[in-house]
């Protein structure tokens, strides 16, 4: 199929033709009939797989169809919800690239920064808006924003959402929407809860699911190295060097991690710096701008921080730990290996995690590439210690490795909150 076929105007189609695209992904392919007729929609779909275009561009061909003398006023037209504030700026852009030959007005509206520009923007005219909800409540109860005339509402992320405690703020927002709206929502994930969200959001939604990235993540190169849980950071370093890796990401599983992981990076001269939850907008902002610009070589991110990091042809992702879910996996790696271009991701294994390895090569379906790098071998005499529970890390399975044979402890149901709350 080819984006000429999905009914999309002269100037939509041109702006994707100047990026570069002529097939659509997907998610775009199914989603974007479904929208263009007007139907709400559930997509199981993840960052990686196209699904902001999936949306933005219909959504941009519905509001340039509308041709009353009031729909040419700006106004807001279409609100999306994003979790974070990187997202929301990565939708931002989208539309501003998708509708750059129309003549609708966006902006983005986010926490951590100063309100006034925002508020500005807003009294300027605003047809599309992107927003995270603490932001835009707040500016809704200064009586800036009026969501009134709202005709498209797009909850992206909405799993992500509810992780991060954003419930409440969305049922507020909802509450001050006209009944008779499209709305689209868009989730990685299909637990009870979104269930719940999407029967008080959605009528008669068209479903669409699209294969997790992680049977579309071929571009990736990926492997692991076998090392000591403590020799990892020192690996880490000695990689970089070596390898002259020049923009590198790393996760780590904690906030703490990541600081510690950051600071330990500087101390050995390579520029650094770390994003997560803790972090405040500014210098989450300026963290991931400094790295686009390769102003860092190394941003070291949490899960949650990294949602939404879109920069094209990333060339390496390092799990200093792997994550505990294993479905966290495919999100980390789906960060590089994007667009058609190739990219490595890297995992530093230790012994105790070859439980959650195990989870991961079961659901991508991979066995994958392991090593040690000389000078790091991995001590055979250590143990591993008990881990943690998490939703997808394989679970009683036992590994044997080259480097050890201890079978990890069946980790405890009850940690798994706990656990969750650390990310
Ligand atoms: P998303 O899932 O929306 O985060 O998009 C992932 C990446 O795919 C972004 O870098 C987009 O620019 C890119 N992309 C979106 N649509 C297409 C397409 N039809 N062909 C190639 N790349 C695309």
């Amino acid at each position: 199929m080819l984006f000429s076929e999905l009914n999309l105007s002269t100037p939509i189609l041109k702006a994707i033709a100047e990026e570069g695209y002529t097939t659509p992904t997907p998610v775009q392919a199914q989603a974007i009939p479904y929208i263009l007729a007007g139907r709400d929609m559930l997509a199981g779909a993840q960052t990686g797989t196209g699904k902001t275009a999936g949306f933005t561009l219909p959504m941009l061909e519905l509001l340039s169809r509308e041709q009353t003398p009031q729909s040419k006023r700006h106004h807001i037209k279409t609100l999306i919800l994003t979790p974070t504030r990187e997202l929301a700026a990565q939708v931002g852009m989208s539309v501003q690239t998708y509708g750059k030959y129309l003549p609708f007005k966006s902006t983005i509206i986010f926490g951590g920064v100063g309100a006034n520009p925002q508020i500005n923007a807003i009294n300027n005219g605003v047809d599309i808006l992107i927003a995270t909800p603490g932001r835009l409540l707040d500016l809704i109860n200064q009586k800036v924003i009026n969501l009134s005339k709202v005709e498209m509402f797009v909850l992206d992320e909405a799993d992500r959402m509810l992780d991060m405690g954003f419930i409440r703020d969305i049922k507020k927002i909802i509450a001050l929407l006209p009944a008779k709206r499209q709305n689209l929502l868009f989730s990685a994930t299909y637990s009870d809860e979104i269930k719940k969200l999407c029967e008080s959001i959605l009528k008669n939604p068209a479903v669409v699911e699209v294969a997790r990235r992680n049977t579309s993540s071929e571009l990736v190169k990926q492997s692991v190295i076998l090392v000591d849980c403590k020799r990892k950071s020192a690996l880490l370093g000695h990689l970089i060097e070596k390898n002259r890796w020049e923009q590198v990401l790393v996760f780590t599983r904690t906030k703490h991690g990541a600081n510690k992981l950051s600071e330990y990076l500087q101390k050995l001269g390579i520029t650094s710096a770390a994003i997560h939850g803790n972090k405040s907008q500014g210098a989450r902002t300026k963290a991931l701008s400094d790295f686009k610009a390769n102003k860092v070589r190394v941003l070291v991110a949490t899960d949650i921080a990294a949602r939404g990091i879109d920069i094209d042809s990333l060339p390496h992702v390092v799990n200093l730990e792997l994550p505990n879910i294993a479905e966290d996996y495919v999100h980390r790696i789906g960060r590089t290996g994007r667009a058609g271009n190739g990219g490595e991701a890297i995992s530093l294994v230790c012994v105790d995690e070859f439980d959650y390895l195990r989870g991961i090569e079961k659901l991508i379906k991979k066995t994958l590439d392991k090593s040690t790098i000389d000078g790091y071998e991995p001590d055979p005499s250590i143990k591993a210690e008990p881990i943690q529970q998490g939703r997808g890390g394989g679970r009683n399975n036992n590994h044997r490795s080259k480097s050890n044979t201890q079978t990890p402890k069946k980790r405890d149901a009850s940690t798994h909150n706990r656990d969750k709350n650390r990310r």
